[in-house]
């Protein structure tokens, strides 16, 4: 029994010693806010650049952040030499499709190289037993094992996937990284104190003791992960329906904001797929898709559902599933590719099948009826290193006796109306609107220059909170931004920490605890939760109108001088909770001022479905595009021309600004 827990035989009230107020200070010349992938390879870079680094994370490093429990793919590959695709030809493909181009550039150059860090770090990557010798999935001059296109290896199966971050756990433990765990951080620290100017550290507290730490720091880089649970609220079964790490509010993007950084992408971003309050853990079930791909799937008569390539023409075999068709420059994960890339997918004609009785449910994943080498890579290498379905699937399954070779896995809701659903795959019901998913597709983010910089000095983003999705991203984008961190840093001036800007938030940071007690400190946590969903589900869903949106400004506003003050908090824990609650107000905040810029800009009168608020379901390229920043205390919104990443100071070509910046680097 854990003594901390129990006490005198009873369960103790907080197994910890409280230490509000308990000042800690630390100074180095890199921190890192987030040991996730990201943070995890940024803290690594940084130190090995020669700088003194602390890495801060809210849950213990070794297992923190979306990549803890593990991954399978190493997308947007095609920095590695046997690809004939560049990441040139991709940014080409990509610019104008609404994203800041550079940076995905900046990240897929650097994905093999991170690989090949990774695996000298000690991260299994290649077929060394020689299990899959001889087979289509395998690389031969490489030991990789290939993914979605075994023709241009854009993607990759990763073994040992599973054990990732032990592995840059590890590797910040060699490098004499300090690192502050179970510390949530909840702002930066800027010159005098004001929006705007140089950062000069951040400020935390412990989520076990509550002692607060001060951090001065010469460079910052945010690597926090994903926006989350602005549109739900939902606290019993985050375990099924969150589709990131529920750590992962958006604070970094909310005391990005609050210190004057610029923000990209919020009035861009609507729903997304795979975050369902209802859906089953994602890849928790047989499926054709992602993890599974590309997995046979027969009825319940044993008849196999037949296959598609992108133009709807039937594929014949396992093997066709795995390389382009006819017209198809490639086939890309994890990247948008256009969509002449999508990958081949189960019939669309299956409703019609379905209802017309010429298929029988329930569907099943068939493995034994694939080639072994197909049938081991879904269900070893790709199912058991995949974070979701590591645990769900591969570990209990095994325990209690199921045998790919066979036994065949329900999929339990590929039925019509499900189908029809864009989550369709991996257990999300369709009868819940898209709009109340936990996540945004295309979430806002902090913008960074060809540095990995903010508009900030000193101020570094990486991975998910600069809008990069994926394990390769976040890895190549943290030892980018890490050696561009230490650099900046070893050049720069001990910073100054402004006392007022830290006192007052100390006061905000405890005023929950200090509530507690009092009679009109009455809202929890979970109501304040609700609360401000509440406010994003009635004023920003899948309509959009300025005075519906403006209603809701007011109603947060309104919820901000009275619950919220209210609220209170009995542990370090429920404080960190609070304090997300108030992250959730800021970013529904930013949220629903992009959307009246959106507006404006638009010159819409009506109200615009959510949509087409997205650059990427326009047709033609945008020419300009929407920004957002803090100045005085007062948001700003303006555009910026398209590409302006090519255009000015820049060079004219990713690679030489690539070069340029990296020093020298090729990759
Ligand atoms: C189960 C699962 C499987 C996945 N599999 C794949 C895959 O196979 N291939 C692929 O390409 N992608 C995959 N992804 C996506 C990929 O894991 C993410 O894109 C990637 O981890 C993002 O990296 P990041 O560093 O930006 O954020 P994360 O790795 O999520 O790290 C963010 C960290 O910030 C910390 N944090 C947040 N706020 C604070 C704060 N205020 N103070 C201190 N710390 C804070 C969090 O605790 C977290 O550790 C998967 C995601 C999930 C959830």
């Amino acid at each position: 029994m854990n003594d901390g827990v129990y006490q005198n035989g009873k369960l103790s009230e907080w197994p910890y010693p409280i230490r509000y107020g308990k000042i800690n200070r630390v100074d180095v010349d890199v921190l890192v806010i987030g040991g996730g992938l990201s943070g995890g390879c940024a803290g690594i870079f940084a130190a090995r650049a020669g700088a003194k680094v602390a890495v801060v994370d809210k849950a213990p490093i070794k297992r923190s952040g979306c990549g803890g429990a593990g991954m399978d793919h190493w997308n947007n590959f095609s920095s590695n030499p046997k690809s004939p695709i560049t990441p040139e030809d991709l940014a080409d493909q990509m610019s104008g499709n609404g994203n800041l181009t550079h940076r995905e550039y900046i990240a897929m150059k650097g994905t093999y190289e991170a690989l090949m860090e990774l695996e000298k770090m000690g991260l299994e990557i290649r077929d060394k037993n020689g299990d899959f010798a001889g087979t289509a999935t395998l690389d031969e001059d490489t030991g990789l094992l290939k993914a979605y296109d075994y023709q241009d290896m854009v993607a990759i199966k990763l073994r040992g996937g599973h054990y990732i971050k032990p592995v840059i756990y590890n590797e910040l433990k060699k490098q004499n990284v300090s690192l502050y765990e179970r510390v949530m951080v909840t702002s930066l620290l800027t010159k005098d104190g004001k929006q705007g100017t140089k950062v000069a550290g951040a400020t935390g507290f412990s989520m076990e003791t509550g002692e607060f730490y001060i951090f001065s720091a010469k460079s910052v880089i945010i690597s926090t992960g994903y926006v989350c649970s602005i549109w739900t609220f939902s606290t019993e079964i985050t375990g099924a329906s969150y589709r990131w790490d529920p750590n992962e509010i958006g604070e970094g993007l909310a005391m990005a904001w609050n210190a004057g950084a610029e923000i990209y992408g919020f009035s861009n971003a609507g729903s997304t797929h795979g975050s369902h309050p209802f859906a089953w853990p994602r890849f928790g079930i047989g499926n054709p898709s992602n993890t599974w791909f590309p997995c046979t799937i027969v009825d319940d008569n044993g008849v196999e559902v037949p296959w598609e390539d992108y133009k709807g023409r039937k594929l014949a075999t396992v093997e066709e599933r795995n390389l382009p068709a006819e017209g198809q420059p490639y086939i890309a994960s994890g990247h948008d590719g256009g969509k002449n890339t999508t990958t081949p997918n189960l019939t669309r004609d299956l409703s019609r099948m379905v209802e017309e009785n010429e298929v029988q449910l329930p569907l099943w994943a068939d493995l034994e009826a694939m080639p072994e080498a197909e049938r081991r890579s879904i269900w070893g290498v790709m199912v058991g290193n995949e974070g979701k379905s590591r645990y769900t699937l591969y570990d209990y399954y095994t325990r209690e006796g199921f045998n790919p070779d066979t036994d065949m896995m329900w999929c339990p809701i590929m039925a019509p109306n499900g189908y029809k659903s864009k989550g369709w795959f991996h257990g999300e019901p369709n009868i819940v609107k898209p709009w109340r998913t936990e996540a945004f597709g295309g979430q806002g983010e902090i913008v960074t220059d060809w540095d990995d910089m903010t508009s900030l000095p000193g101020l570094f983003s990486a991975g998910a909170s600069s809008g990069l999705e994926g394990c390769s991203y976040a890895c190549s984008s943290g030892m980018y931004a890490g050696r561009r961190a230490a650099e900046y840093a070893l050049k720069a001036e001990i910073p100054t920490v402004d006392q007022a800007q830290v006192q007052k938030e100390f006061d905000r940071v405890y005023a929950p605890v200090r509530r507690n007690g009092d009679v009109d400190a009455y809202v929890s946590w979970k109501e304040l939760w609700a609360g401000s969903a509440r406010v994003m589900q009635l004023c920003c869903g899948e309509y959009r109108k300025q005075e519906i949106l403006e209603f809701g400004m007011n109603w947060l506003q309104s919820i901000k001088r009275t619950e919220m003050q209210q609220t209170f908090a009995r542990t370090p824990h429920e404080l960190a909770r609070v304090l997300e609650c108030e992250t959730r107000i800021t970013v529904s905040e930013v949220y629903l001022l992009s959307c009246l810029a959106k507006l404006k800009e638009t010159g819409s009168k009506g109200g615009m479905e959510e949509g087409t608020f997205s650059h990427k379901r326009e047709k033609k390229k945008p020419e300009t595009l929407l920004f957002q920043r803090m100045a005085d205390g007062e948001p700003l919104s303006y555009t910026r021309e398209n590409e302006y990443w090519l255009k000015g100071d820049n060079a004219p070509t990713y690679l030489e600004n690539y070069e340029r910046h990296n020093g020298g680097r090729k990759s």
